[in-house]
C-alpha cells in the first residue's frame, strides 16, 4: 500500500510539472482509489491485485476520510478568508476617522500636554455641548476661553445688542459691532479665534417654553445673566433635565462663582438663594458700577470649571461657593448644602 502511496505522489508531482490541472490530478486519483476500495469489496481476497493493494478495504476508507477532512479544512479556511476580503472595501468607511487634524493636534498642544487633560481629555471637549447663557460681561471671557479651549459645540443665547456702555467690560464685542445683536457679535469673535469649533447663537431671551428643550441638547450650563427671572429659571430647568449649572455673579469689586449639580451631589442654587431679592433690591452693573476686569475674573473661573466638569479634572465647585473680592485681593471656599425644603431639587443632592 505504500508502494503504491508513493507511485500516486510520484504520478501527482509529475502531473503538477506538465501543468496538468488540479481538477483532472483530483479525478484520477478518485478512480484509482474507487477501483481498489471496489475490488476489495467485490473481488476474491485471493486476486493478486487485491494481495498487491493491502488486501484490506478499511486503511484505503481512513486515507479517504482524512482527505476529506483537509479539504474541508482548507474549504473553511477559504471561505473566512473571502468573508475578510469582501468586508475589506468597506472598511475606510466603518474605520474610525481621526478626530483631530494636524492643525488642532498643534493648536491643543499646550492643553494636551496637561497629565488632567491628555489626548483623552481634549476629545472630551470637542465633543461636548456647552450652553452659555448671556453674552455679557461673564459670557465674553467665558465664550472666548472655551472656543479656544475647543469645545466642540458652544451655544450662545441673549437678546440684547451691543450698546457703547458695554465694551468697557464685555471683551468679546468691539466698537464697529456697536448696534449688532450680541450673540451674532461673540459668534464672530469665537470664529475668529478657533474656526474648529461650531457656535449656535440663540438670539432672544430664554424662555419657560423653550428652555427644557434647549437644555436637553447640551451637556452643560453655563448662566452669566444678571437677571434673577432668568437665573431661577435656568436653575429650574438645569434641575429639571439634570444638566450640571455653573453660575456666576457679579457686582461692583465682588464676585461668586459655584456649580449646581444635585443629580450628582450638592444644592441648587435655590438651595442657596431661597428668596428671590425684591426688584431693585440688589442693584445690577449698571445701576451699581463693576470693575472693568472683574467680570474677566469671575467669567474665566466659569470657564476653568466648565473644563474641568468635562474633562473630569480635579474637585469640582459641587457643594461649594467660592466668593472673590477684588478690592481686597481675597478669595474665600465655603461649603454648601442642599435644603430639604428647596421646591426644585428637594435637597435630592444631599444623599447623592
Ligand atoms: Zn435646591
Amino acid at each position: 500500500m505504500m508502494a503504491l502511496l508513493f507511485a500516486a505522489a510520484a504520478l501527482w508531482a509529475l502531473a503538477w510539472v506538465f501543468g496538468v490541472p488540479m481538477r483532472v490530478r483530483l479525478v484520477v486519483l478518485g478512480v484509482v482509489w474507487l477501483a481498489i476500495v471496489a475490488a476489495h469489496l467485490l473481488l476474491p481476497a485471493e486476486i493478486p491485485f487485491r494481495v498487491n493493494t493491502g488486501g484490506d478495504a478499511r486503511p484505503w476508507l481512513v486515507l479517504a476520510i482524512l482527505a476529506l477532512a483537509v479539504w474541508g479544512y482548507r474549504a473553511l479556511l477559504a471561505r473566512l478568508r473571502n468573508r475578510a476580503h469582501a468586508k475589506a472595501p468597506a472598511q475606510p468607511d466603518t474605520a474610525p476617522k481621526p478626530v483631530f487634524t494636524d492643525t488642532e493636534l498643534t493648536r491643543y498642544a499646550r492643553h494636551m500636554m496637561l497629565r488632567e487633560v491628555g489626548g483623552p481629555g481634549q476629545r472630551a471637549l470637542k465633543q461636548a455641548k456647552v450652553l452659555v447663557i448671556g453674552a455679557g460681561g461673564l459670557g465674553s471671557p467665558a465664550l472666548l476661553y472655551l472656543a479656544a479651549a475647543g469645545v466642540g459645540t458652544i451655544g450662545v443665547i441673549d437678546d440684547d445688542t451691543v450698546d457703547g456702555t458695554n465694551l468697557q467690560r464685555q471683551i468679546i464685542h468691539t466698537d464697529a459691532r456697536i448696534g449688532m445683536p450680541k450673540v451674532f457679535s461673540a459668534q464672530a469673535q469665537m470664529q475668529a479665534l478657533n474656526p474648529f469649533v461650531t457656535v449656535q447663537p440663540y438670539n432672544r431671551r430664554l424662555t419657560e417654553a423653550e428652555a427644557e428643550q434647549l437644555f436637553a441638547q447640551y451637556d452643560l450650563i453655563l448662566d452669566g445673566t444678571d437677571n434673577f427671572d432668568t437665573r431661577y429659571l435656568t436653575n429650574r430647568i438645569a434641575v429639571q433635565c439634570s444638566k450640571p449649572l455653573i453660575a456666576a455673579a457679579i457686582t461692583q469689586w465682588e464676585g461668586q462663582i459655584a456649580l449646581y449639580d444635585p443629580a450628582r451631589g450638592g444644592p441648587c442654587f435655590e438651595c442657596l438663594f431661597p428668596e428671590r431679592p425684591a426688584p431693585g433690591l440688589v442693584p445690577s452693573c449698571a445701576e451699581a458700577g463693576v470693575i472693568a476686569p472683574l467680570p474677566g475674573v469671575l467669567g474665566s473661573m466659569m470657564a476653568v470649571e466648565a473644563l474641568k466638569t468635562l474633562t473630569h479634572a480635579g474637585a469640582s465647585l459641587r457643594g461649594a461657593l467660592v466668593i472673590y473680592d477684588g478690592l481686597y485681593g481675597e478669595s474665600r471656599r465655603m461649603t454648601t448644602h442642599a435644603r430639604a425644603d428647596c421646591p426644585v431639587c428637594h435637597g435630592k443632592g444631599a444623599t447623592a
